[in-house]
Order: structure tokens, then C-alpha cells, then sequence
């Protein structure tokens, strides 16, 4: 049976709880254990004198090698070719990249790094899957030192349309790379659409093969690869259980008697440009002005815990928040009301899934992103008997599966004001059809679903005939 290999930039080693662990970690491990398996990739240490050789350990069947990062790789690597540029590119935000050749020439640097270390550890039948957009040029790395192993990569963010991407300088050779894996996944067809592009009209490659499903074979560079829509999910069930248990504990307890039976907007979000926090109080702001009936009835919560708190941009976001949140209160605030709670920080995953229960509304407004976890979250911690209503952005992944929602447009304040009234006042028939119809799509696109449709299609690639046997797919539940 194939061993398989995860690559990511973190690591969810193994001190990590369950509880801390995201779904994704939880899937990873549960794959990786099945199988037995190795975890590869950043120790999220700094350390200037780094071993070359990754630090070990070993938990029931499941290896863990982690490297660390120097100070100059932390900065070129991950903060500013990866966080810095690559981040704000595949989130069509060209105005907030500052392009460093020594950033690009660490990020190329670093892949090699880990590749060297990679290509030591491998056995000739292992099955690799590479995560994310830190680690696009690993598998062409490894390729150069003659690793012949299938390999996937699944891209959690957008990957942008080709006139974007080409703004990068080295986007030529980003692709090149991308191509030497043998399935690359996407979270949407509009993702395999923009990859197809790129290659037809950029790249002088071929399309091979197209389901019309999102699933497309293409030849590039001398080499065919698959590339294919892979919606990633949640752990529907476990967050329906855990919002029902949630809706009793201290915490939701308390915050539903602070609102003294007031309405409860919600959003959610690591504090992040991409995340169109500062249109959504502009929404609220405006459908405060325009619809006095909901003055003193309704309060918007935002949880936003800081992140990449080192990027200017992201103090910048910090600081035009602060101000917004000021204005906004100082403006409609009562002495027995304040219209918008905004907190820094963060919360365990079953807390928040008794918040969403509670609130009438969930408003998810990113101004572009890969799927957006917090939406599918807030749709499978409601009560069937009583389901609260979803503003979604339609520029977030999660849209393409979330027919049920109020789909927005996250640039258009007015409009998501508009969208947020009719949640507010949304009969319970209407709000019971659309969670039901969510809910069906949840249901069966599980982050269990996700995973054993991404591994059935790696093993299928380049499989010859005799080695169906190594079924990484089947196994995982
Ligand atoms: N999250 C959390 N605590 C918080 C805020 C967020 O556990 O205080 C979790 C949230 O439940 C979700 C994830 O962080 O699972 C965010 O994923 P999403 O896809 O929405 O956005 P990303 O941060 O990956 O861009």
C-alpha cells in the first residue's frame, strides 16, 4: 500500500490538539494515519543556525519532519514573497504588491531547500500532495532530482485570471513549476478556467481532454497533468453538533443576555484585506442610516483576530478599522445600545459555533477568496427548526456551492445593506427552504468527501495497470 506524503507550511504536529487543529488538520491526519504516512514542511521556527536535516518525530503511524527557517528565509520566503506578493496577487490586489527580486530568488531558494531535504526521504511509491501557494515550485524542484512520484498540489487560495498572474515578474516559471505535478487542484472552476488560460494563451500549450465539469487534462512544457475542481469542505455533522451544544455553554449564554433579544449580525474573519471587513461596516453603517427601524434593534459583532500583524498593509487595515468602528458607535450608539462589537482576538472553534447559532444573520463579504470556511461554519451550526439567513460574497469560493444565500456583490455597500435588511426580515419559510437547500450541499461535500475525491483522482494519474491495489482513497473513514 502507496505511503503517503502531505507537504504543507505548517505542520499540525502532534502536541497540537484536536480541538486547536482545523478540520483540514484533522483530515490530513486522519489520511496520514491511516496509511501511515509523513508530514513535511516548517517547523514555524526561526533559528539561524537551522540543521539541515529535519527535526523528527513519530506519533502511532505517522512520521513528522519539520525544517526550520533562518531569519533572512523567514523574510524573503514567507513574508514577503509568499504573504507579501503571492497573497495580494491571487487576491487581485496588484496595488499592494511591492515585487523584490531577493524575495522572489528566496522563495525559489527555499523550495530547493526543503526539496533536498524532500527527495531523501522519499520511497520510490509514495504518493505526495503538496499544499498551497508556498510551495508551488516544490514538486519541479524534486523533479530535478529525479523524484518520479506521483505528485498533487491543491491551491487553497484563488489562482488569478492570466492578465493578473502576468504581473508577476516570474509568472513564466511559476507556471512551468505548477505543471510538474500530475493533478493540480483547484477550490473552483473559475480557478481551472484561469490555469487553462494562462496555458492556452500564454504558455502555447494544449487542452487534452475537457469534462466540462471543471476538469480539464492539458499539456504544457513537454509534460500532460490534470486539473480539477475540488471544493474543499467541513466537518458538516461535528459542527452541527457542536453549534447544539454550543447554544448552551457560559459563553453564548452571556452574550445572548448582553443583547437583551436584540438581533445579532455576525462576521468572522482573520483580520485581512481580502476579507472586505472595511465595506461590511460601511454596509452596516449605511443600512443604519437608511432603515431607521433597526436602530437600537439589531447588533453587528466582528471577530476579526490580528493577523500578519508585521505587514504594513495589515497595520494599515488595523488602524482604518479602528477608526470606522469609532465613528460608526459614535454616530448611532445609544447609552443602552452599541450598535457594533468589534473584537481582536480569537475564539476555539466550538465558541464560535455557538455564536453563529445564535445570530439572525451571518455576514461573510470577502472581497475575493479561495472558499471561505467561516460561511459553510455558519450555515451547519444553525437550528433547523430556526436557521438564521446568509449574506455571502459572491466572489468567495464557497458561493459556487451556497445557492441558498443572499449572494452580494462586496465592492457595493449599499447593496449588501440591502441584502442585510432582507435577512433581518426574512420569514422563517423562506429561511428554512434556503439553510435546507445549503445544508443538502454540506451534507455530502465534506472535508472527508474533499480528501478522498482529491486522492482517488491523484492515484488515478500516471497509475499503471497492476497498481490498483494501493487505494489510498477508500480509506480513510
Ligand atoms: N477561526 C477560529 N477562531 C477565530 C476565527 C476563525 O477558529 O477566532 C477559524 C474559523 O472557524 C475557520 C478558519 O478559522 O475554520 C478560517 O477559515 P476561512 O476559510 O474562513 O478563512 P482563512 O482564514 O483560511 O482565509
Amino acid at each position: 500500500m502507496a505511503r503517503l506524503v502531505v507537504v504543507s507550511n505548517r505542520v499540525a504536529m502532534p502536541r497540537d490538539r484536536a480541538g486547536r487543529a482545523g478540520g483540514l488538520a484533522v483530515a490530513l491526519r486522519e489520511s496520514l494515519q491511516q496509511h501511515g504516512g509523513l508530514w513535511f514542511g516548517w517547523s514555524g521556527e526561526i533559528n539561524d543556525a537551522p540543521s539541515p536535516e529535519p527535526r523528527r518525530t513519530r506519533q502511532g503511524r505517522v512520521d513528522y519532519a519539520v525544517l526550520d527557517l533562518t531569519t533572512e528565509e523567514h523574510k524573503g520566503f514567507y513574508l514577503e514573497f509568499s504573504n507579501g506578493m503571492l497573497w495580494p496577487l491571487c487576491h487581485y490586489r496588484l496595488g499592494l504588491i511591492e515585487f523584490r527580486r531577493s524575495a522572489w530568488d528566496s522563495y525559489l531558494a527555499v523550495n530547493a531547500r526543503f526539496a533536498d531535504q524532500l527527495a531523501t526521504e522519499l520511497r520510490p511509491d509514495d504518493v505526495i500532495w503538496i499544499h498551497d501557494y508556498h510551495f508551488i515550485p516544490l514538486a519541479a524542484e524534486l523533479r530535478r532530482r529525479g523524484v518520479q512520484n506521483r505528485i498533487g498540489f491543491f491551491m487553497h487560495i484563488p489562482f488569478p485570471a492570466p492578465e493578473v498572474l502576468a504581473a508577476l515578474p516570474g509568472h513564466e516559471r511559476l507556471v512551468r513549476d505548477l505543471c510538474a505535478y500530475d493533478l493540480v487542484g483547484f477550490q473552483t472552476r473559475g480557478d481551472v478556467r484561469a490555469l487553462t488560460e494562462y496555458i492556452l494563451h500564454e504558455a502555447e500549450g494544449t487542452v487534452i481532454g475537457n469534462s466540462g465539469e471543471g476538469d480539464v487534462r492539458i499539456g504544457a512544457f513537454g509534460r500532460e497533468l490534470r486539473v480539477g475542481t475540488f471544493p474543499i469542505g467541513i466537518d458538516t455533522q461535528d459542527f452541527a453538533e457542536i453549534a447544539a451544544e454550543g447554544a448552551n455553554s457560559d459563553e453564548t449564554q452571556r452574550l445572548t443576555e448582553s443583547l437583551a433579544g436584540r438581533a445579532l449580525v455576525v462576521g468572522v474573519d482573520r483580520l485581512d484585506y481580502s476579507k472586505g471587513i472595511p465595506q461590511r461596516f460601511e454596509a452596516f453603517q449605511h443600512l443604519l442610516g437608511s432603515r431607521p427601524e433597526h436602530r437600537g434593534k439589531v447588533t453587528f459583532m466582528q471577530i476579526a483576530p490580528i493577523s500578519r500583524g508585521e505587514v504594513a498593509q495589515y497595520r494599515k487595515l488595523r488602524n482604518e478599522l479602528d477608526a470606522l468602528t469609532g465613528r460608526i458607535n459614535g454616530k448611532f450608539a445609544e447609552f443602552d445600545w452599541v450598535p457594533v462589537r468589534y473584537l481582536n482576538k480569537s475564539f476555539a472553534r466550538n465558541t464560535l459555533a455557538g455564536f453563529y447559532r445564535h445570530a439572525r444573520v451571518g455576514l461573510v463579504t470577502p472581497l475575493r477568496d479561495g472558499m471561505n470556511l467561516v460561511a459553510k461554519e455558519y450555515v451547519a451550526s444553525q437550528d433547523p427548526a430556526d436557521p438564521g439567513a446568509l449574506v455571502l460574497s459572491r466572489f468567495a469560493g464557497a458561493a459556487r456551492e451556497l445557492k441558498g444565500a443572499l449572494l452580494v456583490n462586496p465592492y457595493d455597500t449599499e447593496h449588501i445593506a440591502d441584502a442585510l435588511h432582507r435577512a433581518l426580515v426574512m420569514p422563517l419559510e423562506e429561511r428554512r427552504q434556503r439553510w435546507e437547500s445549503m445544508m443538502g450541499v454540506l451534507k455530502v461535500n465534506t472535508i472527508s468527501h474533499w480528501r478522498e475525491n482529491y486522492l482517488a483522482a491523484l492515484q488515478a494519474e500516471g497509475n499503471p495497470a497492476g497498481r490498483g491495489d494501493d487505494n489510498l482513497a477508500g480509506a480513510a473513514d
